[in-house]
């Protein structure tokens, strides 16, 4: 039983999904498939939400070239039989979508409610080229509508799962599909909430998607196809010579994650983890590669120490009215879970608690609920740094050296999210590609120091 994953660029085009359609058959025994909306459209989409309200024709209109882009990807299925089918299932979707246009433009204005509407038409076009696709390969192929599978709250925009739901919905549509030895098709990133609205999962969010189905499905192995080699050292967009991890700890995968390596969605280790079941993040253009293999067993290459960033934060201070007392980091951190601030990490004191946020939090709740016992303070323009790795845990000279990079830029926040084996810097934003680069390069020669001391 596997959950395979394709993110956007792995179904960006009609060779994308050709590749898809090779690895999905490549697998023996139950497959579930799980796909992201075509590399771009997530974006398109939300830019024509943004566009409704003032230049309806002009939302309209982009929103046929995305629908094109979908039909042009139809006409790639060597058997036109299926043709007028998908391109009718197309249409329909667009159609959807073009009510949400009109209903945003009517409204004056877009809501959260609104745009995950919107956005859903992405994975769901998506979802059914990829069952045609496999279909017309000659692989029985089953889609179903994630909308009825991946249960969650009513927070459009970051919905929360229900895992209890989403399992029975599960066991309903999903297991009966694959005991039938289809291979089923789901959207990621998308589900329902209570009142049967469209829900999302938060960007990047069909990594979750497919945790949660694999949890839900007990499978022997969730696979994350994208277009890397797996996780890798650093972000290879911001170091040149990071090299591709083996094997990693659900732990430090999950930091990695949190503290902005893109390549998985943060969430994603958490059903995978709570039932032991073993991620595989790998490359859809070179499939034979082995990937990054996460698991409970941790990283089998000790030596290990990879950096990831994460921009766009706000440092979030509050500090006692006077002195402080026992309760103030309680009532603080209370006032933060009531007012729905997700810490990405942060500082307690007796009279002061300082968080790294989202810079687009919404601060207003927080200020209603903390004014009253608290100053609350929030400096923006901030990014986190972090590194992780066994040979953090294992060297703390490391530490230090990393700390003497630092030089004189200035230090917002100072933690260990992952134990002895991170180490989260909070930065001012100019500071972090360079600090990034830097802190890679030293553990590399770090390593291969260490490596040359072992040879001799
Ligand atoms: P997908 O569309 O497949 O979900 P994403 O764009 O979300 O793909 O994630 C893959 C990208 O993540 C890579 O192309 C890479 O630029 C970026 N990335 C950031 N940090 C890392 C890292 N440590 N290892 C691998 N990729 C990373
Ligand atoms: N399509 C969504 C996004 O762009 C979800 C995903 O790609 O995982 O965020
Ligand atoms: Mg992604």
């Amino acid at each position: 039983m596997r959950v395979l994953k394709f993110g956007g660029t792995s179904v960006a085009d009609a060779g994308a999904i050709g590749r898809l359609v090779e690895i999905v058959a490549g697998r023996r025994g139950c497959r579930t498939v799980v796909v992201s909306a075509l590399g771009g459209v997530t974006d398109r989409l939300l830019a024509i939400g943004g566009m409704a309200a003032h230049d309806i024709r002009a939302a309209k209109a982009a929103l046929d070239g995305v629908l094109e882009r979908h039909v042009d990807v139809a006409g790639a299925l060597a058997h036109p039989g299926a043709h007028p089918m998908l391109d009718a299932m197309l249409r329909g979707i667009a159609r959807g979508a073009e009510h949400t246009v009109e209903a945003i433009a009517a409204a004056g204005g877009t809501s959260p409610a609104l745009m995950d509407k919107l956005i859903a038409a992405g994975e769901l076009w998506s979802s059914r080229l990829v069952a045609a696709f496999l279909a017309d390969a000659g692989i029985p192929a089953q889609w179903i509508d994630a909308r009825h599978v991946v249960h969650t709250d009513a927070f459009h925009g970051h919905a929360v799962p229900d895992l209890e739901a989403t399992e029975k919905a599960v066991r309903r549509l999903v297991r009966p599909a694959l005991a039938l030895d289809r291979v089923v098709v789901l959207g990621g990133f998308i589900g329902s909430g209570p009142d049967n609205a469209t829900t999302t999962l938060g960007r990047g969010g069909s990594d979750y998607s497919a945790a949660l189905i694999g949890a839900c499905l007990m499978a022997d192995e969730i696979e994350i196809w994208t277009d890397v080699d797996g996780i890798l050292s650093a972000d290879p967009r911001v170091v040149e010579g990071a090299r591709v991890l083996s094997a990693l700890s659900y732990e430090d995968a999950e930091t990695l994650a949190t503290f902005g390596a893109k390549v998985l969605h943060p969430k994603t280790i958490e059903p995978a983890a709570a039932r032991d079941i073993p991620v595989r993040v790998l490359n859809s253009r070179r499939p034979s590669e082995p990937g990054t293999r996460i698991d409970a067993s941790g990283a089998s290459d000790e030596g290990f120490a990879a950096v990831a960033s994460r921009a766009g934060l706000a440092l979030l201070e509050l500090t006692a009215h006077g002195r402080g007392d026992h309760a103030f980091a309680s009532r603080g951190l209370q006032a933060l879970a009531d007012a729905r601030v997700t810490v990405i990490v942060g500082e307690i004191h007796k009279d002061r608690v300082a968080v790294a946020v989202d810079s687009g939090t919404d601060f207003d709740a927080l200020r209603k609920l903390a004014s009253a016992f608290a100053d609350v303070q929030v400096r923006s323009g901030l990014s986190a740094v972090c590194a992780v790795g066994g040979r953090l845990a294992n060297d703390p000279r490391l530490v230090t050296s990393a700390f003497a990079l630092l030089d004189d830029r200035r230090i917002h926040l100072v933690a260990r999210p992952g134990g002895s084996s991170a180490l989260a810097l909070v930065v001012d934003d100019r500071d972090v590609h360079d600090l990034v680069a830097r802190l890679h390069d030293s553990f590399a020669s770090d390593r291969a120091r260490d490596a040359q001391a072992v040879a001799s």
